[in-house]
C-alpha cells in the first residue's frame, strides 16, 4: 500500500507497532503518546507538504528507477538542482514546524548506499547495488520513512571496533547464515526511529581490514524480532503535546528531534536486505558521504528554524514596544545575516554537486563540513541575541496555571502585558516559543547533528589542500617552490 497522506502514514506507525520504551515504560502508539506525538506530526508533513499543489514541485520528484513520482525524501539525486531543491524543501519544513522533521536521515543514508554500493560491485562483482535498487523501490512506491542507522555507542574510544573489550560497542554480524545475517550491538542518538518504517544500518566510522564483521550496510523493518527502541529524554518534555496550552512553546511539533538508542539483540536480515558485508575499505566513502549530504542539510533545516526564531523576537520586541530602538533592529539584522550565511553555504554545496560514478549527485564535501561548521556557532549567536532582546522574563515567567487562577491571574496579566491591545497571551506564547526554540536540547542538536565540530575541522583540514595554498604564496612572493618541506 502506498502512504499518501500523513493519516496514511500515522496508521502505518499504529499497524507497525515497534518496541519503544519511554521513561521505562512502554509506547504502544507513537502517534499519540505525548512524548512522541510531536515529533510524528512533524515528519508527517512531509506527506503532506507532496500532495499540496503549493509544494508538489519540492516535495516530490520522478525516480530514475521507475519514472513514478515519488516523495522527494526518498528519491537519489540525480542533479545539482535536485540538491538546491532537497535545501529549499528543507528550509520550507524547518519554517513550517519551528522544529526537525527527522526524514532525511534516512534519505541522505539512502543517497550514500546508493553510489557506494555502486562502486563496491564495481571493484567486487557483487550484486549490492540490485539489491540496494530492488529495496529502495519498495521504499519509494509505498512511501516509506527510513531511519538512517550510523552512530554506534563506541565504547572506549581510543580503541577501534574490533579492539573493543565489549564487541557489542559496534554493530556486527554476529553469524553468517545460508539465509542471512545475524546482526547485534546498537545504534545511538537515532532520529526519527520511533516514527519510521524501516532501519538502514550503516558503520560508523571507516573500518580497518581486521574489523570485516562490523562493515555492514542493511535494512530491516522498525518492528523486526529482537529490536528495541528507548526514546530520549528532552529539555522541554513535559511541554510537548499540550495545545491548549499558552505556555507550551512549540506544542504542535516539540521544536526538537526525537532520538532514540536502538537495540539490535540478535536480529535476522535475510541477503537480499544486506549492501555491504565485510568490505572495510568502502565504510569511510560510506561514512563520509552521509556526513556530507547531511552536514549541508543544516544551512537549509536550521535556516528554517532560524527563520521563526528571528521572527518570534521582532514580533515579540513589537508587542514590547521596543522594535524601534536602534540597537534593537541591528542586533535582528545581525541574525538574519547569520541566518542567510548558513543558508548560502547550503545553497553553494548544492550548485557545487558533482556527479558520483553510480550518477547519483553528491554535495560539495568542503563546502558541507564549512556549513555544519558554522551552524554549531551561528545558531548559537542568533539563540544569545535573541535572549537578549526578549529580555530575563523567560526565565521567571509564570505558568499557565497562574495566569488562569481566580486570584492571582488578574495581577499577572496586568503586569506581564505589553503595548495596548495586544492580550497577555500573545506574549507569553511567543516568549515560550522563543525559550523552547534558544534552550537545552534544540542547541545540543545543532552543536552534534550530523557530526560534533572537530570531525568538521578534521575534514576541512584533509580537504584543504594545504601545499596548494603554499605554492600560490610562494608564486607571488617570488620563492622558488623547491623550498617547501613536501
Ligand atoms: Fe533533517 Fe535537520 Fe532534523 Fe537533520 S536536523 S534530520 S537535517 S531536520
Amino acid at each position: 500500500m502506498t502512504l499518501r497522506t500523513a493519516s496514511d502514514y500515522m496508521k502505518s506507525l499504529r499497524d507497525l507497532n515497534p518496541l519503544v520504551y519511554y521513561q521505562g515504560r512502554r509506547i504502544t502508539d507513537v502517534t499519540r503518546h505525548p512524548a512522541t506525538a510531536p515529533h510524528v506530526r512533524a515528519a508527517a508533513l512531509t506527506y503532506t507538504l507532496a500532495n499540496h499543489p503549493r509544494y508538489r514541485n519540492l516535495a516530490t520528484a520522478v525516480s530514475h528507477l521507475t519514472g513514478r513520482t515519488i516523495n522527494r525524501f526518498t528519491h537519489v539525486h540525480q542533479s545539482g538542482e535536485d540538491l538546491l531543491k532537497k535545501v529549499k524543501l528543507l528550509r520550507l519544513l524547518g519554517q513550517k514546524t519551528g522544529s526537525c522533521f527527522q526524514r532525511c536521515v534516512g534519505w541522505d543514508g539512502i543517497n550514500a548506499v546508493y553510489s557506494v554500493t555502486y562502486e563496491i560491485d564495481q571493484k567486487h562483482g557483487t550484486d549490492y547495488f540490485q539489491r540496494f535498487k530492488k529495496w529502495l523501490v519498495q521504499i519509494q512506491d509505498q512511501n516509506l520513512m527510513v531511519v538512517g542507522a550510523m552512530t554506534d555507542p563506541k565504547g572506549d574510544r581510543s580503541k577501534g571496533p574490533a579492539q573493543q573489550p565489549d564487541p557489542d560497542q559496534y554493530v556486527r554480524i554476529m553469524e553468517r547464515r545460508a539465509d542471512g545475517v545475524v546482526l547485534r550491538g546498537a545504534k545511538l542518538h537515532m532520529t526519527g526511529g520511533v516514527n519510521s518504517h524501516e532501519i538502514l544500518i550503516m558503520p560508523t566510522t571507516a573500518m580497518e581490514a581486521g574489523a570485516a564483521d562490523y562493515a555492514v550496510v542493511c535494512a530491516l523493518p522498525v518492528n523486526a524480532p529482537g529490536v528495541t527502541m528507548i526514546f530520549g529524554r528532552q529539555a522541554n518534555d513535559h511541554r510537548k503535546d499540550n495545545r491548549e496550552r499558552i505556555d507550551a512553546g512549540n506544542p504542535t511539533f516539540g521544536g526538537v528531534g526525537g532520538e532514540a538508542v536502538i537495540v539490535f539483540e540478535d536480529v535476522f536480515v535475510p541477503w537480499e536486505r544486506v549492501f555491504m558485508n565485510g568490505e572495510t575499505e568502502f565504510t569511510g566513502p560510506l561514512v563520509y558521504r552521509f556526513a556530507a549530504h547531511h552536514r549541508a542539510n543544516y544551512g537549509g533545516c536550521k535556516t528554517g528554524l532560524l527563520d521563526v526564531l528571528i521572527g518570534a523576537v521582532a514580533y515579540l520586541t513589537r508587542i514590547q514596544g521596543t522594535d524601534r530602538a536602534a540597537h534593537v533592529r541591528d542586533k535582528l539584522t545581525e541574525m538574519i545575516h547569520l541566518a542567510e550565511t548558513l543558508y548560502s553555504s547550503a545553497v553553494a554545496c548544492a550548485v557545487e554537486g558533482r556527479p558520483t560514478p553510480s550518477g547519483a549527485f553528491l554535495v560539495d564535501t568542503m563546502l558541507a563540513n564549512v556549513g555544519k561548521h558554522n551552524t554549531t556557532r551561528f545558531h548559537f549567536e542568533i539563540a544569545r541575541l535573541a535572549l537578549d532582546l526578549a529580555g530575563g522574563f523567560l526565565a521567571t515567567l509564570p505558568s499557565q496555571h497562574d495566569f488562569t487562577h481566580e486570584r492571582i491571574g488578574p495581577w499577572l496579566k496586568k503586569y506581564f502585558s505589553g503595548v495596548n491591545r495586544i492580550p497577555v497571551e500573545d506574549r507569553v506564547k511567543i516568549a515560550r516559543l522563543i525559550e523552547a526554540m534558544t534552550g537545552g536540547t534544540t542547541l545540543v542538536e545543532s552543536m552534534h547533528g550530523a557530526g560534533s565540530p572537530q570531525a568538521q575541522r578534521v575534514m576541512m583540514l584533509r580537504e584543504g589542500n594545504l601545499e596548494q595554498k603554499i605554492k600560490l604564496a610562494q608564486a607571488l612572493a617570488r620563492i622558488p617552490p623547491t623550498r617547501s618541506r613536501e
